[in-house]
């Protein structure tokens, strides 16, 4: 199961039920190493999390850039 969640607010946004999940499948083999680890976590039980942003996060992030400095600085 690959879940997609909100890294900001923890929304889930969706998941796709598949089984040996293979993160190069799924587009993150464009980021490097860095971003991919910050994206992708895993869970206990083998499910694959990826840390994205809701469009509702991204809308509020691209009108109040200092958002996202807020949120990195809460981390
Ligand atoms: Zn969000």
């Amino acid at each position: 199961m690959i879940k997609y969640v909100c890294r900001h607010c923890g929304h889930h946004l969706g998941s796709i039920d598949q089984q040996a999940v293979d993160a190069s499948r799924l587009g993150f083999d464009s980021l490097t190493l860095e971003e991919r680890e910050s994206i992708i976590s895993y869970e206990s039980n083998g499910d694959l999390v990826a840390n994205v942003i809701c469009e509702y996060c991204q809308e509020a992030l691209e009108q109040n850039p200092e958002l996202l400095l807020l949120s990195n600085l809460l981390q």
